[in-house]
């Protein structure tokens, strides 16, 4: 069991989060085996937007605020097609590079591989 890490949990006013001795419950963060947003550390998207207001900022500058534009360029711009074919023809795959246009043939097992690409 773990509890919702959203800052603000326990003070959305619902039943389940009524906890203690009748007549002296208060509201508690929810507490579950698990949760569906943020990853599995929040019980709703309330509590999930509530964390990323508190946090969020903290946390873009830990793992790395970007301060220039990323960009797609030709070395990065590789994507895995599949060509379907009929007349029992086997399907073919291979690699299109949006930058240049450029097609490169791939297996199927290279295209079903998701550590598999092009891009360097
Ligand atoms: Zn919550």
């Amino acid at each position: 069991m773990k509890y919702c890490q959203g800052p603000n949990c326990h003070t959305y006013d619902t039943k389940d989060r009524k906890r203690g001795p009748k007549g002296n419950k208060v509201n508690q963060t929810r507490r579950r085996s698990s949760f569906y947003y943020l990853q599995g550390n929040a019980c709703s998207l309330n509590c999930a937007n509530d964390w990323f207001e508190e946090f969020g900022n903290r946390a873009v500058d830990y793992f790395g605020r970007l301060t220039e534009p990323k960009k797609m360029e030709e070395h990065n711009s590789w994507r895995k097609h599949r060509r379907w074919s009929w007349n029992d023809n086997p399907d073919t795959y291979y690699s299109y590079n949006v930058a240049t246009g450029e097609e490169r043939p791939i297996s199927e097992a290279q295209y079903n591989d998701n550590n598999y690409t092009l891009n360097t």
